[in-house]
C-alpha cells in the first residue's frame, strides 16, 4: 500500500497548479467530461443547489445486458449540458465546495498503487508540500470511497435481477428501475 508521503512526493514531482481553464469540465469527445458520482455526492450537490436527482445526474451511459433480458448500468455521472458539465459557468465550477472526488483530485487518480496523470493545462507547475500532501490525502480518500462503493454495488447486484425489458441503475443505494 502506497504511503501518503510517497504519493505526495510523486504529486510534487509531477507539479500541478490549476489554471481554472475549465477544460476538464468540457466534452472534447463522446466519453469526456463524464464525471462519475456516488449517490452521496449527488445528495451533497442536491443539498446546495436545490435541484432534483434527475437534474444533477444521469445514468452512466455504458450499459450491461443480463441473462434475463434486463439492462443496467453501474452508477451515475453528472449531467452534461451544451458540451460541458452542467455546473460549469464562465469557466467556473458553481458547486466547487461540493464537487465530487473525481473533480477534487483531477488530473490525478490511483490505479492500485500507481498514480495516473491525465492531460491538464496545470501540470508541470510548482506545487508546495502542503498542497501535494492535500492532493495525496484526497487521492487515498477517493480510492477508499470507490472501493466502498464498489463493494456495496457488488452486494446489490448479488441480491437483485433487473427484470426483462427494464433498465435500471445499480448503485450503493440499491437497484433503481428507470424504465420498464
Ligand atoms: S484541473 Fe487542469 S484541466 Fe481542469 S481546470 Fe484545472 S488546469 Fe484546467
Ligand atoms: S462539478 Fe465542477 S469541477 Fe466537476 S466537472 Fe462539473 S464544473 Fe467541473
Amino acid at each position: 500500500m502506497i504511503s501518503p508521503e510517497s504519493l505526495a512526493r510523486q504529486v510534487q514531482s509531477a507539479g500541478f497548479s490549476c489554471t481554472r481553464c475549465g477544460r476538464c469540465c468540457q466534452c472534447h469527445d463522446e466519453g469526456s467530461a463524464l464525471v462519475m458520482v456516488f449517490p452521496s455526492e449527488i445528495r451533497a450537490i442536491i443539498a446546495v443547489t436545490g435541484l432534483s436527482w434527475e437534474e444533477v445526474a444521469e445514468p452512466y451511459p455504458e450499459t450491461i445486458r443480463n441473462a434475463s433480458g434486463g439492462r443496467y448500468t453501474l452508477g451515475w455521472c453528472l449531467k452534461r449540458n451544451g458540451g460541458a458539465c452542467r455546473f460549469l459557468e464562465d469557466s467556473r465550477c458553481t458547486v466547487y465546495d461540493s464537487r465530487p472526488w473525481i473533480c477534487r483530485t483531477y488530473p490525478f487518480m490511483l490505479d492500485g498503487d500507481e498514480i495516473v496523470i491525465s492531460e491538464c493545462d496545470g501540470l508541470h507547475q510548482p506545487t508546495g508540500e502542503e498542497e501535494a500532501r492535500r492532493i495525496a490525502g484526497d487521492l487515498i480518500c477517493r480510492r477508499e470511497a470507490e472501493e466502498a462503493e464498489a463493494a456495496l454495488i457488488r452486494a446489490v447486484l448479488a441480491k437483485n435481477t433487473v427484470p426483462a425489458g427494464s433498465f435500471a441503475v445499480i448503485d450503493s443505494d440499491g437497484m433503481k428501475v428507470i424504465d420498464g
